[in-house]
Formats: C-alpha cells, structure tokens, sequence
C-alpha cells in the first residue's frame, strides 16, 4: 500500500477532501479493499490526518472557479475528523461560495460521543448516508460497525435530526444489491424520515461506498 497526503481531488465537477483513513466500519463491499484510488487520483490513502492549515492551504492550488461543489469523502469516514471538517467547510464557504456536501455513514454522533447533527447548520449543504438496507441485522453484517447493533438506530436517528440543519439530505443504497421489495421498504424509511431515497451505483462520482 502506497501512502500520500492527497487531500483534494477531482471527481467531474466535484473537488472531494480526503480527512481521514478512519471509520468505525469495515463494510465487506468497502472500495478501499479494491484499491487505492479514486477516479485516476494519487493514493487516497494518507500519510498522515492533516491539519486544517494544509487542507486549507492545499485549495490555494486547485482553480476553484473549475468545481461545482465541495465534497468531503475519501478513504474513510469524514465525521471522524469532525473537528477538522467543520473548520474546512467553514472556510470553503467563506472563501469560494461552494456549496458543500458531506458522505458519510451517518454514524458521526456516536463516533464523535455527541448529537453531532445541529453542527452542520450553516456549514454544510447536503448530507448523503448509507443506509445500506433496511434490515438491522443484514446492515451489522454489511458494516461490522464497532458500534454493533447500535449502528443501525443511530444512523436513522442522525438522518432524521441532520434535516433540521442541512436542506438536502439523501440516503442511499447500491443498485442491484437489494430486491424491489427492499427498495420499497428503503423508500418508506426514507419518507418517515422526510429524507430523499437514492439508488445509486457501487462506484458513484467517486462516492467509494457511501
Ligand atoms: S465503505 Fe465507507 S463506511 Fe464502510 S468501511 Fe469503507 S469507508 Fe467505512
């Protein structure tokens, strides 16, 4: 495995920020077990977490005018650099008015050991979480979250509240991994919610699973 501090990189349209190899899951589809790429970029994986300075240092070398939106993804799970990602999406806002998403498996409260939702008021634009299926015990079996059966509840719970501060919020699963009938129980969790249901493709604008 190569490592690099490829912090930013491009997917079409999107600049994506790589924060963090960390996740609390090790989903058995995960990309990162496939590679180490995304969509022709340096190794995602890094040498280091880095700090807000060079994330914000390494936009000064991107023309920002090129992109439609900022996306915190990578290899790993953004929330778990909360603190760091809060700071950077302020600052993209500031700076470059671009709107701002964040991919996540909505497992970020119980990572960051609060209610992390209310955080990404004013912040962030759009959330888009894995909701995987919409069984619990097929979804502890996809993930192994180090949260264990907790995972599940948490991520619907963090959808539901993440609404009351960001706009568009879309869970996702993959195309051809869930039969109709789950996708209609997907659809319904979803409209409990109040959030947007999307099928999406395993590999999607460099979104690696989420
Ligand atoms: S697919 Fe996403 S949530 Fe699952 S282990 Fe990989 S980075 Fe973590």
């Amino acid at each position: 495995m190569s490592k690099a501090m490829t912090l930013l990189y491009e997917v079409y349209n999107g600049l994506y920020v790589n924060l963090t190899n960390r996740c609390s899951c090790r989903c058995t589809f995960c990309l990162r077990g496939q590679g180490e790429s995304v969509c022709g970029s340096d190794s995602l994986w890094l040498e280091r977490e880095p700090t807000f300075e060079e994330v914000r240092d390494a936009f000064a070398r991107f023309d920002m005018e090129k992109y439609d939106e900022v996306v915190f993804c990578g290899f790993g799970e953004p929330t778990e650099a909360w603190e760091v990602l809060k700071e950077v999406a302020a600052y993209v806002k500031e700076t470059y008015g671009l709107p701002v998403r964040v991919n996540t498996n909505g497992q970020g409260s119980l990572i960051n050991g609060r209610d992390i939702a209310p955080e990404f008021a004013g912040i962030i634009d759009a959330v888009s979480i894995s909701l995987n299926t919409p069984n619990p015990e097929r979804y502890a079996e996809l993930t192994r979250s180090q949260f264990g059966d907790a995972a599940f509840p948490a991520m619907l719970d963090f959808a539901r509240e993440v609404k009351r501060s960001v706009p568009d919020v879309t869970m996702t699963t993959v195309e051809t991994t869930l039969t109709p009938e789950e996708e209609a129980a997907c659809q319904r969790i979803c409209d409990d919610l109040g959030v947007n249901y999307r099928i999406r493709l395993w590999v999607d604008q460099g979104k690696i699973t989420k």
